[in-house]
């Protein structure tokens, strides 16, 4: 058997027809684009994604709007978008610099602006079953699996992880999906016991190439949220694609399964929030 790739690209691409859509609708109605608040620490990577997210928001109707002046009062900077009426969406990018609580950082975001689902107060009303943003990654799994058509109701579903950003919010999802899901982390015995009864197996450890065929139930979906930069430059997944492929049913390439949908999702979601305020005005 060689598994079906789940590529990310078409599933991030009839999202972002969708925000765009309805990105000329609010900007019309409301007289400006839609618009993200972004506080980011100094951090290589997290500026490499805010530039990211910068490009393609502009580039589908998009705007970020980022701190006039930098300081180290992220809280501060967090509330004053919070608090702006111009800015329809909050995100927050870590690492911050040491000293600084990240915690209480996202705590300071105004929920109904929490577009990558990163105050307790979302993740909370997830768990509850009720409508909330959801961290954007989890989400987008879940956009991938429903664009393929993966059977969920009912499918039994293991999610390796528990963060709050991917782990977690993944499982609340896929149990709101009528999955059965099982939730592995560091210290589950015999891992592969519990994901090879896995007909969905979501992977989300950050750990290079850990999950082998041995972990993997014929004809599975694997989706890998895993990104490793390697010394050569390479980014690969949690999961041996090459390996897995002969076993698995269908697999997310890394790069280009889950990681091209996030962005997108992310958009949605601002254009969410920025459509429930217009409707609250
Ligand atoms: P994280 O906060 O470090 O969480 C990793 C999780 O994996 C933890 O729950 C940990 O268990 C578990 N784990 C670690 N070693 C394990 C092992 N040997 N066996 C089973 N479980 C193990 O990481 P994260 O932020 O969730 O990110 C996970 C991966 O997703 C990373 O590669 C990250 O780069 C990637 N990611 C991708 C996207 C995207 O857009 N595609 C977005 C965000 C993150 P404990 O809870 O017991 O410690």
């Amino acid at each position: 058997m060689t598994a079906r790739l789940l590529e990310g690209r078409p599933v991030a691409d009839a999202i972002w027809r969708d925000v765009e859509q309805r990105a000329v609708a609010f900007s019309s109605t409301a007289g400006r684009p839609p618009m993200l608040g972004l506080v980011a620490g100094p951090d290589e990577s997290a500026a490499a994604y805010a530039r990211q997210v910068e490009r393609q928001f502009g580039r589908h109707g998009l705007r970020v709007a980022r701190p006039s002046a930098a300081t180290l009062d992220f809280a501060g900077e967090v509330r004053a978008f919070s608090r702006d009426p111009t800015i329809d969406g909050v995100l927050l990018l870590t690492p911050l610099p040491e000293g600084v609580d990240p915690e209480a950082v996202a705590l300071a975001i105004d929920p109904s602006k929490d577009v990558d689902g990163q105050h307790p107060h979302n993740l909370g009303r997830l768990a509850q079953r009720r409508s909330a943003f959801a961290p954007a990654t989890a989400l987008g799994g879940i956009r991938l699996l429903q664009h393929y058509a993966v059977a969920l109701r009912g499918a039994h579903a293991v999610v390796v992880g528990r963060s709050p950003v991917v782990g977690m919010p993944m499982a609340l999802l896929l149990i709101d999906a009528d999955a059965t899901v099982s939730v592995c982390h560091s210290r589950t015995q015999h891992l592969a016991e519990v994901t090879r009864q896995a007909d969905v197996l979501c992977v989300a450890i950050g750990r290079p190439h850990l999950i082998g065929p041995e972990h993997i139930k014929p004809g599975a979906v694997v989706v890998d949220f895993g990104t490793n930069p390697m010394p050569d430059g390479a980014v690969v997944g949690d999961v041996q694609a090459d390996a897995v492929r002969a076993v698995a049913g269908a697999l997310t390439p890394v790069p280009g399964g889950t990681g091209p949908i996030t962005v997108a999702v992310l958009a949605q979601q601002t254009l969410s929030a920025a459509e429930l305020h217009l409707h609250e005005r």
